[in-house]
């Protein structure tokens, strides 16, 4: 395959470029955007290499700006099945990063994408040649894909009726994917698409937690690994489930071993707080710990402001991600929250206090009835201090547990003690950190395993170049 006629580059060196603000020449979806999508469905009588441009193209946007994006990919192929439409759309986000001077991030409604203006002056300028990439990135690395043809929609009016039809295809398929929990199921399954990324993450897709990026459910990657075995998404035997509450199974140690290359050894499956899994950085939501509550609250992508704990998503997300397993911060799904599996090692969905409210009203229908209301929002509650009258007075579950009492120091005494002997030690798991040689060249990385760390105060200082010199 060959893209000698491309204005720009393209390939998997370009992974992972990041386009600045005062770089790009537009951004398409993004937070400041409403409506944005990206989809594949198999249609066999998609017109092979058409490219179909619904708004202003690439040289009619104004620099500096933000648009609606939507991206159908439609494809034809005899062996093609429904189930492998949400893998084929999970490519998008790497081919499309394949493009010197295109950045992508984000999945399904979240899309996220920036084109640099050095890009546009080499030629990269209309949606055109961005479609006849992908599309003959989709034939060269996905051969059962015959046919392709690719429509974008980058204005409100245009994109209105296709993104509604794409979220009706997702309801579609998160709501298969509830149907199945992981008790019913022999095979479990891995995916190291984010590997580029977060070179030590690799996912755990099993019927009760869907992938964190929230695109491939257990379906979808049973017919990947069916279709191309020794690919990015692959079959993981459970083996002996060593604790049936964790999640913890052998089979997902060794793939996390092997495929973490021995950085991460033990994963539970239902805990944000022990050996959690590793989050890249495209999951839908982070569950973080709200020490003084003992309770956990959960931010998605699309919460607009900060959390309870005063932090942005953003924020949060650079603790949560890289392929770390950071107890107190967990990359999640949406649809994990649904899962009666939902963190059941560190008590369930009912540890959890807060939630941003747009996504509240998104999993509402799924949180236990006598539950719905006890949890805030930031319609409720603006900070911590607010969150513990709240929930005492609408008798959140949280209040009975000892982890509640400990946290607001109501807790008995004995367990007070005990408590305190323990310090303010946190189980961290597997840490790496790097440190950088003289002049920031070089240097090397440092790997803690099984380590507890115990601090009696942080401190952070901007470290100040001018003065030092
Ligand atoms: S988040 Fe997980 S499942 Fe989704 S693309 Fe990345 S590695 Fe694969």
């Amino acid at each position: 395959m060959s893209f000698s006629d491309m204005p720009v580059d393209v390939g998997p060196v370009y992974e992972g470029e990041r386009i600045r603000g005062n770089q790009m020449l537009v951004e398409l979806g993004g937070p400041k955007i409403d409506k944005k999508f990206e989809l594949v469905r198999i249609n066999q009588k998609a017109v092979d290499g058409k490219v179909v441009i619904n708004g202003p193209d690439l040289k009619d946007m104004e620099k500096g700006k933000q648009y609606p994006i939507g991206i159908f990919v439609e494809v034809a192929g005899k062996v093609l099945e429904e189930d492998l439409e949400a893998v084929f759309e999970r490519r998008i986000h790497e081919f499309l990063n394949y493009i010197n001077g295109v950045m992508h991030l984000n999945q399904r409604y979240t899309t996220w994408m920036r084109v640099s203006q050095q890009a546009f002056e080499k030629g990269l300028n209309t949606f055109e040649l961005i479609g006849t990439i992908l599309i003959r990135l989709f034939k060269a690395e996905l051969p059962i894909v015959e046919k392709a043809q690719v429509t974008f929609y980058t204005n409100d009016k245009e994109i209105a009726k296709p993104h509604a039809m794409a979220m009706d295809v997702y309801n579609a398929r998160d709501e298969r994917a509830r149907g199945l929990h992981d008790d019913d199921v022999d095979m479990f399954y891995g995916c190291v698409l984010c590997q580029s990324f977060a070179p030590t993450h690799a996912c755990c897709i099993t019927p009760d937690r869907t992938s964190l990026c929230g695109s491939i459910n257990w379906f979808d990657a049973r017919a990947a690994a069916k279709v191309d075995p020794k690919g990015p998404i692959y079959e993981v035997p459970p083996g002996e489930c060593y604790d049936k509450l964790a999640g913890h199974y052998s089979g997902i140690d060794e793939m996390m071993k092997k495929r973490s290359l021995g950085e991460i050894e033990k994963v539970y499956l239902y805990s944000g707080m022990e050996y959690p899994h590793t989050s890249c950085g495209c999951f839908e939501a982070i569950d973080f710990l709200i020490p003084e509550i003992g309770g956990h609250g959960i931010i998605d992508r699309n919460h607009d402001g900060v959390a309870l704990n005063g932090l942005p998503f953003s924020a949060m997300a650079n603790q949560t991600g890289g392929g770390k397993q950071m107890p107190g911060f967990n990359g999640i799904s949406i649809q994990y929250i649904a899962s009666p599996k939902y963190q059941q090692y560190d008590g369930g969905i009912e540890t959890i206090v807060w939630m941003g409210k747009n996504l509240k009203d998104r999993v509402n229908e799924f949180l236990p009835a006598d539950l719905r209301d006890k949890i805030a929002t930031e319609e409720d509650v603006s900070d911590i201090n607010a969150l513990q009258k709240w929930l005492e007075d609408v008798k959140h579950p949280i209040i009975n547990t000892d982890a509640y009492k400990n946290a607001v120091g109501g807790g008995e005494e004995e367990e007070e003690e005990e408590y305190e002997a323990e310090g303010a030690m946190v189980p961290m798991g597997t840490q790496s950190f790097v440190v950088p040689g003289a002049g920031g060249a070089g240097g090397f990385k440092v790997i803690l395993k099984n380590c507890k760390i115990h601090a009696e105060s942080i401190i952070i200082k901007r470290i100040d170049n001018k003065k030092k010199k």
